[in-house]
């Protein structure tokens, strides 16, 4: 089946809703805006401004509308970075991305993956893209075959041990220590070997970022690039976040095991009530083992848990 995926205007977003107004279907997936079906095409927008096209007429139907896109390798780096390089996408490179940070329960996972030119046509075959993109079933099947193809480094810090860092280390040096050290081991692995680029995604600014990579031991200096929504610009960033979003949903489903009920990602409203229910059996000590203590949810959790 063919897919094809442009991104689109806010604007341009409204027309093509208003296009397919009376083909939409009534499912509607995590992040998106409406599926509908038209043409032998399935067709799904979804809020990052994206429109992906799959089935039989896929490319035609993209084409409609794909002069007013921009495809996501010719869009330039977002936030104010510079423009990445012509033809970025092809070449050997490390990405690193992270998971968990957003998360009340959870750990924090760094991944840095290393996809030379060779790999990318069997990253796509397997599926990688921006793993928003992509359910989480799908994308626990895909995590065995990217490690099975390409050289990684993963880093999990526990909630146990990031509370334990987090009163020093504010969560951006916290992340930037963890990515030049998932950086640092993998050139290490991949040695005498060396990539072209190294791709972040981006978490905080260039300057911000070099200027906490100065307190670091170790530090990978260059060559490195950085941009927002990076798993549009090399599939190794795609296949990091693919591998960080696995662990951290293993380590959810690890943690509901132990407590014997369902511990939630995020950081909304679920998440006090089960975080209140988790002071009560066994107070702040058993919730540290589970959740991001600095986050407000642990406040809210302590009102629920004394009206109780
Ligand atoms: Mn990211």
């Amino acid at each position: 089946m063919s897919a094809s995926v442009i991104k689109v205007s806010a604007s341009e977003m409204k027309k093509i809703q208003l296009y397919y107004q009376s083909d939409r279907l009534a499912k509607t997936a995590p992040y998106t805006l409406f599926t509908a079906k038209k043409n032998q095409t399935t067709i799904t927008a979804y809020q990052s401004g994206k429109v992906m096209f799959q089935g039989a007429n896929a490319e035609k139907e993209a084409a409609l509308w794909a002069s007013s896109g921009t495809t996501p390798t010719a869009k330039k780096a977002a936030s104010g970075g510079d423009p990445l390089p012509a033809g970025f996408s092809e070449r050997n490179a490390i990405g690193s991305d992270e998971v968990g940070n957003g998360s009340y329960f959870g750990p924090l996972v760094v991944c840095a993956v290393y996809a030379e030119r060779t790999h990318l046509p069997r990253l796509k075959e397997i599926g990688v893209k921006d793993s928003k993109m992509l359910t989480d079933p799908q994308i626990r099947a895909m995590a065995p075959k990217i490690k099975a193809l390409v050289p990684f480094q993963l880093l999990t810090v526990t909630p146990e041990k990031y509370n334990q860092i987090q009163p020093a280390y504010n969560t951006v040096r916290m992340k930037v220590a963890l990515h030049n050290q998932a950086i640092r081991l993998l050139l290490e692995k991949i040695a005498p070997q060396k990539p072209e680029a190294i791709l972040i995604d981006q978490f905080t600014s260039e300057k911000n970022y070099r200027t906490y990579l100065q307190s670091e031991k170790n530090a990978v200096t260059s060559p490195l690039y950085f941009a927002t929504k990076g798993e549009q610009y090399h599939l190794s960033v795609a296949a990091a976040s693919i591998l960080c979003r696995t662990v951290f949903l293993e380590e959810l489903d690890k943690a509901s095991k132990e407590l014997g009920f369902r511990v939630p990602s995020g950081a909304g409203n679920p998440s006090d009530l089960v975080a209140a229910k988790i002071l009560q059996l066994g107070g702040e000590n058993l919730l540290g083992k589970y959740a991001k203590l600095h986050f407000a949810n642990t406040e809210k959790a302590k009102k629920i848990a004394s009206r109780n």
